[in-house]
Protein backbone atom coordinates (compact mmCIF):
# COMPACT_ATOMS: atom_id res chain seq x y z
CA UNK A 1 0.00 0.00 0.00
CA UNK A 2 0.98 3.72 -0.75
CA UNK A 3 2.61 5.46 2.35
CA UNK A 4 0.52 8.54 2.85
CA UNK A 5 3.60 10.85 3.30
CA UNK A 6 6.37 11.10 1.09
CA UNK A 7 9.48 10.61 3.62
CA UNK A 8 12.27 8.75 1.76
CA UNK A 9 12.66 5.15 0.29
CA UNK A 10 12.07 3.37 3.28
CA UNK A 11 8.38 2.44 3.35
CA UNK A 12 8.07 1.86 -0.44
CA UNK A 13 8.04 -1.96 0.05
CA UNK A 14 11.97 -2.54 -1.18
CA UNK A 15 14.80 -4.59 -0.48
CA UNK A 16 17.31 -3.62 1.73
CA UNK A 17 19.94 -4.48 -0.40
CA UNK A 18 18.11 -2.47 -3.08
CA UNK A 19 17.53 0.25 -0.40
CA UNK A 20 21.03 0.51 -0.11
CA UNK A 21 21.88 1.15 -3.31
CA UNK A 22 19.50 3.95 -4.11
CA UNK A 23 21.13 5.59 -0.91
CA UNK A 24 24.17 4.98 -2.51
CA UNK A 25 23.25 6.75 -6.27
CA UNK A 26 22.24 10.31 -3.43
CA UNK A 27 18.36 9.74 -4.12
CA UNK A 28 16.83 10.68 -0.54
CA UNK A 29 13.47 11.00 -1.74
CA UNK A 30 11.36 9.25 -4.45
CA UNK A 31 9.94 11.28 -6.60
CA UNK A 32 5.73 11.71 -6.98
CA UNK A 33 5.84 9.20 -9.69
CA UNK A 34 8.50 6.34 -7.82
CA UNK A 35 6.23 6.92 -4.52
CA UNK A 36 3.23 6.17 -5.94
CA UNK A 37 3.80 3.57 -8.51
CA UNK A 38 6.72 1.84 -6.52
CA UNK A 39 4.72 -0.18 -3.72
CA UNK A 40 1.81 -1.08 -6.41
CA UNK A 41 4.75 -2.24 -9.05
CA UNK A 42 5.91 -4.73 -6.47
CA UNK A 43 2.95 -6.15 -5.56
CA UNK A 44 2.42 -7.42 -9.13
CA UNK A 45 0.17 -5.27 -10.75
CA UNK A 46 -0.46 -3.54 -13.95
CA UNK A 47 0.06 0.14 -14.04
CA UNK A 48 -0.64 3.20 -16.26
CA UNK A 49 1.55 5.76 -15.46
CA UNK A 50 0.72 9.09 -16.19
CA UNK A 51 3.70 12.03 -15.68
CA UNK A 52 5.21 14.15 -17.58
CA UNK A 53 8.97 14.25 -18.61
CA UNK A 54 11.71 13.80 -15.62
CA UNK A 55 9.64 13.21 -13.46
CA UNK A 56 11.88 10.42 -12.29
CA UNK A 57 9.63 6.90 -14.66
CA UNK A 58 12.56 5.46 -15.15
CA UNK A 59 13.31 4.16 -11.47
CA UNK A 60 9.29 4.49 -10.72
CA UNK A 61 9.56 0.98 -13.18
CA UNK A 62 13.36 0.18 -12.75
CA UNK A 63 13.12 -0.65 -9.55
CA UNK A 64 10.70 -2.60 -8.98
CA UNK A 65 11.05 -4.41 -12.00
CA UNK A 66 14.47 -5.55 -11.18
CA UNK A 67 13.26 -6.88 -7.15
CA UNK A 68 10.48 -8.90 -9.19
CA UNK A 69 12.73 -10.32 -11.32
CA UNK A 70 14.76 -11.40 -8.47
CA UNK A 71 11.90 -13.31 -7.22
CA UNK A 72 10.51 -14.37 -10.86
CA UNK A 73 12.81 -15.57 -12.31
CA UNK A 74 11.57 -14.18 -15.76
CA UNK A 75 12.79 -11.76 -18.09
CA UNK A 76 11.87 -8.07 -17.62
CA UNK A 77 11.29 -6.05 -21.60
CA UNK A 78 11.00 -1.92 -21.78
CA UNK A 79 9.75 -0.93 -25.17
CA UNK A 80 10.65 2.57 -25.97
CA UNK A 81 10.64 4.84 -28.89
CA UNK A 82 14.01 5.69 -30.06
CA UNK A 83 17.30 4.53 -29.91
CA UNK A 84 18.70 7.75 -27.02
CA UNK A 85 15.90 6.61 -25.02
CA UNK A 86 17.03 3.06 -25.15
CA UNK A 87 20.70 4.28 -23.89
CA UNK A 88 19.13 6.70 -21.62
CA UNK A 89 17.08 3.72 -19.79
CA UNK A 90 20.41 0.90 -19.72
CA UNK A 91 22.18 3.90 -18.14
CA UNK A 92 19.79 3.72 -15.15
CA UNK A 93 19.14 0.26 -15.24
CA UNK A 94 22.55 -1.50 -15.82
CA UNK A 95 24.31 -0.23 -12.40
CA UNK A 96 21.43 -1.31 -10.93
CA UNK A 97 20.67 -4.55 -12.10
CA UNK A 98 24.26 -5.30 -12.44
CA UNK A 99 24.54 -5.73 -8.35
CA UNK A 100 21.73 -7.80 -8.63
CA UNK A 101 23.79 -10.18 -10.90
CA UNK A 102 20.90 -9.33 -13.66
CA UNK A 103 22.51 -8.76 -17.58
CA UNK A 104 20.48 -6.18 -19.99
CA UNK A 105 20.65 -6.05 -23.29
CA UNK A 106 20.00 -3.00 -25.95
CA UNK A 107 18.06 -3.75 -29.30
CA UNK A 108 17.85 -0.67 -31.04
CA UNK A 109 18.36 -0.31 -34.70
CA UNK A 110 21.75 2.09 -36.10
CA UNK A 111 23.65 -0.41 -33.60
CA UNK A 112 25.47 -3.36 -34.84
CA UNK A 113 23.25 -6.92 -34.73
CA UNK A 114 25.95 -9.22 -34.86
CA UNK A 115 26.91 -7.53 -31.59
CA UNK A 116 23.44 -7.78 -30.09
CA UNK A 117 22.81 -11.52 -30.95
CA UNK A 118 26.20 -12.18 -28.81
CA UNK A 119 24.76 -10.57 -25.92
CA UNK A 120 21.48 -12.42 -26.35
CA UNK A 121 22.91 -15.75 -26.20
CA UNK A 122 24.08 -14.76 -22.61
CA UNK A 123 20.74 -14.64 -21.89
CA UNK A 124 20.19 -10.57 -20.20
CA UNK A 125 17.20 -10.78 -18.11
CA UNK A 126 16.66 -7.31 -18.87
CA UNK A 127 15.83 -6.15 -22.69
CA UNK A 128 15.77 -2.43 -23.62
CA UNK A 129 14.55 -2.04 -26.81
CA UNK A 130 12.83 -0.17 -30.07
CA UNK A 131 10.08 -1.89 -31.44
CA UNK A 132 11.41 -2.11 -35.07
CA UNK A 133 14.95 -3.93 -34.03
CA UNK A 134 13.18 -6.26 -31.49
CA UNK A 135 10.54 -7.45 -34.28
CA UNK A 136 14.15 -8.31 -36.37
CA UNK A 137 15.49 -9.86 -33.74
CA UNK A 138 12.17 -11.83 -33.31
CA UNK A 139 11.91 -13.04 -36.99
CA UNK A 140 15.13 -14.32 -37.30
CA UNK A 141 14.34 -16.08 -34.15
CA UNK A 142 17.59 -14.04 -32.02
CA UNK A 143 15.29 -13.91 -29.47
CA UNK A 144 12.27 -15.03 -27.95
CA UNK A 145 10.06 -13.74 -25.24
CA UNK A 146 8.28 -16.22 -23.75
CA UNK A 147 9.36 -16.12 -20.31
CA UNK A 148 9.55 -12.38 -20.31
CA UNK A 149 7.31 -11.26 -16.80
CA UNK A 150 7.41 -8.14 -16.78
CA UNK A 151 6.84 -5.72 -20.06
CA UNK A 152 7.13 -2.12 -19.62
CA UNK A 153 6.15 0.18 -22.10
CA UNK A 154 7.68 3.52 -22.03
CA UNK A 155 6.90 6.84 -23.21
CA UNK A 156 3.72 5.25 -25.27
CA UNK A 157 2.19 7.74 -26.54
CA UNK A 158 5.27 8.73 -28.50
CA UNK A 159 5.40 5.03 -29.64
CA UNK A 160 1.78 5.34 -31.43
CA UNK A 161 2.39 8.75 -32.38
CA UNK A 162 5.84 7.60 -33.95
CA UNK A 163 3.54 4.75 -35.99
CA UNK A 164 4.59 1.88 -34.24
CA UNK A 165 1.55 0.51 -32.77
CA UNK A 166 1.54 -2.39 -35.40
CA UNK A 167 4.81 -3.52 -33.99
CA UNK A 168 3.61 -3.09 -29.89
CA UNK A 169 0.68 -4.96 -30.87
CA UNK A 170 2.70 -7.56 -32.32
CA UNK A 171 5.29 -7.82 -29.59
CA UNK A 172 2.38 -7.74 -27.12
CA UNK A 173 1.13 -11.67 -28.79
CA UNK A 174 4.43 -12.23 -28.42
CA UNK A 175 4.68 -12.13 -24.61
CA UNK A 176 3.05 -14.22 -22.34
CA UNK A 177 -0.30 -13.43 -20.80
CA UNK A 178 0.83 -14.00 -17.59
CA UNK A 179 3.05 -11.21 -17.04
CA UNK A 180 2.53 -7.79 -15.58
CA UNK A 181 2.72 -4.60 -17.78
CA UNK A 182 3.75 -1.17 -16.59
CA UNK A 183 2.77 1.52 -19.17
CA UNK A 184 4.38 4.72 -18.56
CA UNK A 185 3.08 8.02 -20.50
CA UNK A 186 2.54 11.59 -20.98
CA UNK A 187 -0.41 12.11 -22.08
CA UNK A 188 -3.54 9.10 -22.12
CA UNK A 189 -4.97 9.34 -25.44
CA UNK A 190 -8.02 7.08 -26.69
CA UNK A 191 -5.34 4.60 -28.67
CA UNK A 192 -3.33 4.06 -25.34
CA UNK A 193 -6.28 3.57 -23.67
CA UNK A 194 -7.55 1.16 -26.20
CA UNK A 195 -4.49 -0.27 -26.18
CA UNK A 196 -4.18 -1.05 -22.10
CA UNK A 197 -7.62 -2.05 -21.90
CA UNK A 198 -7.07 -4.86 -24.90
CA UNK A 199 -3.49 -5.79 -23.29
CA UNK A 200 -3.75 -4.97 -19.64
CA UNK A 201 -5.32 -6.41 -16.77
CA UNK A 202 -7.21 -3.60 -14.68
CA UNK A 203 -4.58 -1.56 -14.82
CA UNK A 204 -4.07 0.92 -11.13
CA UNK A 205 -3.95 4.44 -12.39
CA UNK A 206 -1.27 6.14 -10.94
CA UNK A 207 -0.63 9.82 -12.00
CA UNK A 208 1.17 12.80 -10.82
CA UNK A 209 -0.12 15.88 -12.64
CA UNK A 210 -2.51 16.24 -15.99
CA UNK A 211 -0.98 15.68 -18.90
CA UNK A 212 -1.01 19.58 -20.13
CA UNK A 213 0.18 20.97 -16.92
CA UNK A 214 3.45 22.73 -17.72
CA UNK A 215 6.30 22.91 -15.04
CA UNK A 216 5.32 25.70 -12.59
CA UNK A 217 9.17 26.13 -12.15
CA UNK A 218 9.20 27.43 -16.47
CA UNK A 219 8.67 30.79 -17.51
CA UNK A 220 6.87 31.09 -20.85
CA UNK A 221 6.86 33.87 -23.45
CA UNK A 222 5.84 34.36 -26.85
CA UNK A 223 7.44 36.84 -29.56
CA UNK A 224 4.95 37.35 -33.01
CA UNK A 225 7.47 37.85 -35.33
CA UNK A 226 7.88 37.50 -39.11
CA UNK A 227 9.76 34.10 -40.61
CA UNK A 228 13.18 36.05 -42.10
CA UNK A 229 13.39 37.92 -38.26
CA UNK A 230 13.30 34.56 -35.75
CA UNK A 231 16.67 34.56 -36.26
CA UNK A 232 17.44 38.16 -35.00
CA UNK A 233 15.44 37.01 -31.59
CA UNK A 234 16.97 33.77 -31.11
CA UNK A 235 20.83 35.71 -31.24
CA UNK A 236 19.19 38.28 -28.81
CA UNK A 237 18.11 35.38 -26.68
CA UNK A 238 21.49 33.96 -26.49
CA UNK A 239 23.19 36.90 -25.46
CA UNK A 240 20.28 37.28 -22.89
CA UNK A 241 21.41 34.38 -21.25
CA UNK A 242 24.29 32.65 -20.76
CA UNK A 243 23.64 28.84 -19.70
CA UNK A 244 22.42 25.71 -22.13
CA UNK A 245 20.13 26.24 -24.54
CA UNK A 246 17.85 23.87 -26.49
CA UNK A 247 16.13 25.39 -29.69
CA UNK A 248 13.17 23.23 -31.70
CA UNK A 249 12.65 22.87 -35.07
CA UNK A 250 9.75 21.66 -36.94
CA UNK A 251 12.24 19.58 -39.79
CA UNK A 252 15.17 17.84 -39.75
CA UNK A 253 16.41 20.73 -42.62
CA UNK A 254 15.82 23.10 -40.10
CA UNK A 255 17.36 22.14 -37.62
CA UNK A 256 20.91 21.68 -39.83
CA UNK A 257 20.81 24.89 -41.67
CA UNK A 258 19.67 26.60 -37.82
CA UNK A 259 22.78 24.61 -36.53
CA UNK A 260 25.16 25.36 -39.54
CA UNK A 261 24.23 29.36 -39.03
CA UNK A 262 24.43 29.29 -35.35
CA UNK A 263 28.25 27.95 -35.71
CA UNK A 264 28.42 30.91 -38.58
CA UNK A 265 27.85 33.25 -35.70
CA UNK A 266 30.93 31.52 -33.85
CA UNK A 267 28.31 29.29 -31.23
CA UNK A 268 29.54 25.97 -30.03
CA UNK A 269 26.03 24.13 -31.83
CA UNK A 270 25.00 20.61 -32.51
CA UNK A 271 21.92 18.77 -34.54
CA UNK A 272 19.99 16.12 -33.50
CA UNK A 273 17.41 14.86 -35.31
CA UNK A 274 16.69 11.52 -37.59
CA UNK A 275 18.69 12.57 -40.48
CA UNK A 276 21.82 12.57 -38.33
CA UNK A 277 23.41 8.77 -37.30
CA UNK A 278 23.42 6.83 -34.08
CA UNK A 279 26.53 7.66 -33.38
CA UNK A 280 26.12 11.67 -34.20
CA UNK A 281 23.25 11.56 -31.86
CA UNK A 282 25.44 10.14 -29.35
CA UNK A 283 28.07 12.66 -29.75
CA UNK A 284 25.91 15.85 -30.03
CA UNK A 285 24.01 14.87 -27.35
CA UNK A 286 27.36 13.96 -24.75
CA UNK A 287 28.95 16.89 -25.91
CA UNK A 288 25.95 18.68 -24.75
CA UNK A 289 26.08 17.17 -21.55
CA UNK A 290 29.61 17.89 -21.15
CA UNK A 291 29.03 21.46 -21.84
CA UNK A 292 30.78 21.01 -25.32
CA UNK A 293 28.20 22.29 -27.13
CA UNK A 294 25.98 25.37 -25.47
CA UNK A 295 23.40 24.81 -27.99
CA UNK A 296 21.71 21.62 -29.09
CA UNK A 297 19.31 22.11 -32.18
CA UNK A 298 16.95 19.11 -32.12
CA UNK A 299 13.46 18.06 -33.66
CA UNK A 300 10.29 16.77 -32.09
CA UNK A 301 11.14 12.95 -32.44
CA UNK A 302 14.67 12.93 -31.89
CA UNK A 303 14.25 15.02 -28.24
CA UNK A 304 11.05 13.38 -26.65
CA UNK A 305 11.86 11.83 -23.35
CA UNK A 306 15.53 12.94 -23.04
CA UNK A 307 16.92 13.18 -19.77
CA UNK A 308 19.32 16.51 -20.03
CA UNK A 309 19.55 18.60 -16.67
CA UNK A 310 20.62 21.99 -16.75
CA UNK A 311 19.10 23.35 -19.45
CA UNK A 312 18.16 27.23 -19.62
CA UNK A 313 16.32 27.93 -21.82
CA UNK A 314 14.66 26.19 -24.29
CA UNK A 315 13.68 28.33 -27.48
CA UNK A 316 10.21 27.42 -29.95
CA UNK A 317 12.15 28.24 -33.21
CA UNK A 318 8.98 26.66 -34.83
CA UNK A 319 6.38 26.22 -33.05
CA UNK A 320 5.54 22.03 -32.51
CA UNK A 321 3.46 20.50 -35.14
CA UNK A 322 1.37 18.71 -32.25
CA UNK A 323 0.41 21.12 -29.94
CA UNK A 324 1.12 18.77 -27.70
CA UNK A 325 4.74 18.59 -27.71
CA UNK A 326 4.80 22.53 -26.72
CA UNK A 327 4.65 20.86 -23.23
CA UNK A 328 7.34 17.90 -23.77
CA UNK A 329 9.57 20.67 -24.89
CA UNK A 330 9.50 23.36 -22.85
CA UNK A 331 9.99 20.13 -20.12
CA UNK A 332 13.25 19.93 -20.76
CA UNK A 333 14.02 23.27 -18.77
CA UNK A 334 13.53 23.94 -15.51
CA UNK A 335 13.95 20.33 -13.90
CA UNK A 336 14.87 19.44 -10.28
CA UNK A 337 13.10 22.09 -9.49
CA UNK A 338 15.21 24.56 -10.79
CA UNK A 339 14.08 27.66 -12.77
CA UNK A 340 14.03 27.78 -16.70
CA UNK A 341 12.75 29.97 -19.58
CA UNK A 342 10.83 28.90 -22.60
CA UNK A 343 10.27 31.50 -25.45
CA UNK A 344 7.89 30.78 -28.46
CA UNK A 345 8.79 32.49 -31.47
CA UNK A 346 5.34 32.24 -33.47
CA UNK A 347 4.44 34.28 -36.96
CA UNK A 348 1.82 36.24 -37.72
CA UNK A 349 -0.23 34.07 -39.19
CA UNK A 350 0.22 31.39 -36.01
CA UNK A 351 -2.53 32.87 -34.12
CA UNK A 352 -4.88 29.72 -34.15
CA UNK A 353 -1.86 27.85 -32.79
CA UNK A 354 -0.91 29.91 -29.98
CA UNK A 355 -4.46 29.86 -29.03
CA UNK A 356 -4.68 25.89 -28.95
CA UNK A 357 -1.28 26.11 -26.95
CA UNK A 358 -2.78 28.63 -24.39
CA UNK A 359 -5.78 26.57 -24.02
CA UNK A 360 -3.41 23.47 -23.43
CA UNK A 361 -1.27 24.69 -20.69
CA UNK A 362 -4.70 27.14 -19.01
CA UNK A 363 -2.77 30.18 -19.58
CA UNK A 364 -1.59 32.99 -21.87
CA UNK A 365 1.87 33.25 -23.27
CA UNK A 366 3.07 36.70 -22.67
CA UNK A 367 3.83 38.72 -25.81
CA UNK A 368 7.34 40.19 -26.10
CA UNK A 369 9.05 42.55 -28.47
CA UNK A 370 12.26 42.73 -30.13
CA UNK A 371 13.92 46.17 -29.11
CA UNK A 372 15.31 46.14 -33.16
CA UNK A 373 11.92 46.07 -34.80
CA UNK A 374 8.01 46.46 -34.06
CA UNK A 375 6.26 43.71 -32.44
CA UNK A 376 4.09 41.97 -35.43
CA UNK A 377 0.96 41.42 -33.82
CA UNK A 378 -1.30 37.72 -34.67
CA UNK A 379 -3.51 38.19 -38.28
CA UNK A 380 -7.05 37.90 -37.46
CA UNK A 381 -8.89 35.15 -38.37
CA UNK A 382 -5.75 33.59 -39.97
CA UNK A 383 -5.09 29.56 -40.15
CA UNK A 384 -1.80 28.28 -39.99
CA UNK A 385 -1.52 25.94 -42.95
CA UNK A 386 0.68 23.58 -40.70
CA UNK A 387 -2.07 22.82 -37.85
CA UNK A 388 -1.46 19.91 -36.44
CA UNK A 389 -4.01 17.71 -36.24
CA UNK A 390 -2.93 15.63 -33.42
CA UNK A 391 -4.69 12.88 -32.17
CA UNK A 392 -7.46 12.48 -29.85
CA UNK A 393 -9.24 15.81 -29.54
CA UNK A 394 -11.99 14.69 -28.69
CA UNK A 395 -13.39 13.44 -25.54
CA UNK A 396 -13.34 10.04 -24.70
CA UNK A 397 -14.41 7.42 -22.50
CA UNK A 398 -12.21 4.60 -21.24
CA UNK A 399 -13.61 1.22 -21.15
CA UNK A 400 -12.72 -2.05 -19.22
CA UNK A 401 -10.92 -0.39 -16.20
CA UNK A 402 -11.24 -0.61 -13.12
CA UNK A 403 -12.26 2.70 -11.46
CA UNK A 404 -13.41 3.89 -8.33
CA UNK A 405 -11.21 1.08 -6.08
CA UNK A 406 -10.32 1.39 -2.55
CA UNK A 407 -6.85 2.51 -3.62
CA UNK A 408 -6.75 6.38 -3.67
CA UNK A 409 -4.28 6.17 -6.58
CA UNK A 410 -6.37 4.19 -8.88
CA UNK A 411 -8.93 6.12 -11.13
CA UNK A 412 -10.29 5.16 -14.48
CA UNK A 413 -9.07 6.61 -16.82
CA UNK A 414 -12.39 7.41 -18.83
CA UNK A 415 -12.98 10.34 -16.62
CA UNK A 416 -12.09 13.73 -18.32
CA UNK A 417 -9.69 13.72 -21.18
CA UNK A 418 -6.02 13.98 -21.61
CA UNK A 419 -6.41 17.37 -23.41
CA UNK A 420 -6.26 20.23 -20.95
CA UNK A 421 -9.95 20.07 -20.15
CA UNK A 422 -11.16 21.97 -16.96
CA UNK A 423 -12.16 18.51 -15.46
CA UNK A 424 -8.88 17.56 -14.84
CA UNK A 425 -8.18 20.30 -12.83
CA UNK A 426 -9.42 18.61 -9.87
CA UNK A 427 -7.34 15.80 -10.47
CA UNK A 428 -4.22 17.21 -10.13
CA UNK A 429 -2.11 16.37 -7.26
CA UNK A 430 0.96 18.46 -7.87
CA UNK A 431 3.03 18.77 -11.04
CA UNK A 432 6.39 18.11 -10.21
P1 LIG B 1 11.32 10.52 -16.99
O1 LIG B 1 11.50 9.13 -17.52
O2 LIG B 1 10.07 10.69 -16.19
O3 LIG B 1 11.47 11.55 -18.05
P2 LIG B 1 13.87 10.07 -15.75
O4 LIG B 1 13.67 8.72 -15.22
O5 LIG B 1 14.66 10.20 -17.01
O6 LIG B 1 12.48 10.81 -15.95
O7 LIG B 1 14.51 10.95 -14.57
C1 LIG B 1 14.74 12.32 -14.70
C2 LIG B 1 15.89 12.77 -13.81
O8 LIG B 1 15.52 12.68 -12.44
C3 LIG B 1 17.15 11.93 -13.95
O9 LIG B 1 18.24 12.79 -14.05
C4 LIG B 1 17.22 11.12 -12.69
O10 LIG B 1 18.54 10.83 -12.32
C5 LIG B 1 16.54 12.03 -11.69
N1 LIG B 1 15.89 11.29 -10.60
C6 LIG B 1 15.15 10.17 -10.71
N2 LIG B 1 14.68 9.78 -9.51
C7 LIG B 1 15.14 10.69 -8.62
C8 LIG B 1 14.99 10.83 -7.19
N3 LIG B 1 14.28 10.00 -6.47
N4 LIG B 1 15.61 11.89 -6.61
C9 LIG B 1 16.32 12.76 -7.34
N5 LIG B 1 16.50 12.68 -8.67
C10 LIG B 1 15.92 11.66 -9.32
MG1 LIG C 1 11.62 8.35 -19.36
Amino acid sequence: MIPHENTGFQHLGLAPKMLGLIESMKFVKPTPIQHKAIPVALEGNDIVGVAQTGTGKTMAFGIPMIQRLMSTQGKGLVLVPTRELALQVEEVLHPVAKQFQLKTVVLIGGASSYTQIKELRKNPSIIIATPGRLIDHLEQRNVQLKDVRILVLDEADRMLDMGFQPQVERILRSVPQDRQTMLFSATIPPDIVSLASRHMKLPIHVEIAPSGTAAASVTQELFIVAHDKKKDVMEMLLNQYSGAVLVFTRTKNKARSITRMLKDFGHKAAEIHSNRSMAQRKQAMNGFKSGQYRILVATDIASRGLDVTGIELVINYDLPEDIENYVHRIGRTGRAEKSGHAVSLATPDQGSDVERIEKLIRKPLPRMKHPDFVGHEFIKGARSPSRGGGRGSKPYRGGGQRSGNSRGDSRGYGKGNSRGKSSRGQRQKRSY
